[in-house]
């Protein structure tokens, strides 16, 4: 059986893959280069439901689509689903931390808490639907540090870490990451999902 990714992004296809191989390795995981739909959804589950149906839709296969983010307490929860534009269309992800930053110059660490967000929206082509999420807690630096990654992770602090380090996720190994990032979150919690297709 095939499952559709509604991604245009390889590394997503990648790590989709290597997580459906644990379960379901008789699942192929393929990339999508159909139509994408205009994410206009107010919510992360809206955002993964509307590209998962749109490649379910066009397909005819079982879709799998996710949509992420980052959520800051003081901020009521944004930059949330505007995460990825949050300094403007461009997609530009210095300028969108550098905003971030600004804009808690003078808030002190108990203030900083903050969430990485991952939903995965999986669109069956009878059309049951399953959304699941993943959320990485952790609080917002005050300058971005480490080189690895993307997006927000030189300005995220994960809670938790061993011996009380404060690093940032830019300076985490790729493989830290991985294993315990909002993304590997959501996979886990759908990893039954697929294993019962
Ligand atoms: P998308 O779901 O890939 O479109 O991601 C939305 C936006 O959320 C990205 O452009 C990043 O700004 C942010 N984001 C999502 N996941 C991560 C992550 O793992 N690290 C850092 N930023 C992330």
């Amino acid at each position: 059986m095939r499952v559709v990714l509604a991604t245009h992004n390889p590394h997503k296809v990648a790590e989709f893959q290597q997580i459906v191989q644990q379960t379901r390795p008789d699942l192929e995981v393929v990339g999508y280069d159909g139509p994408e739909p205009v994410e206009d959804g107010v919510t992360f589950a809206e955002n993964a439901l509307l590209k998962a149906r749109a490649a379910a839709a066009h397909t005819g296969l079982a879709a799998l689509a996710d949509d992420s983010g980052i959520c800051v307490d003081v901020l009521g929860g944004s930059p949330g689903v505007f995460s990825a534009y949050w300094a403007g269309q461009k997609k530009d992800a210095t300028a969108n931390l550098e905003l971030l930053l600004d804009q808690l110059r003078d808030i002190a660490d108990p203030h900083r808490a903050a969430h990485f967000t991952s939903t995965i929206a999986l669109v069956l082509p009878d059309g049951r639907e399953h959304v699941v999420e993943g959320i990485w807690p952790g609080r917002l630096a005050h300058e971005a540090s480490g080189g690895g990654g993307f997006g927000y992770d030189p300005i995220f602090i994960p809670d938790g870490q061993p011996d009380g380090a404060e690093r940032t996720v830019g300076e985490f190994t790729g493989e830290e990451k991985q294993s315990q990032s909002h993304r590997a979150r959501a996979f886990t919690a759908l990893v039954p999902l697929l294993a019962a297709l």
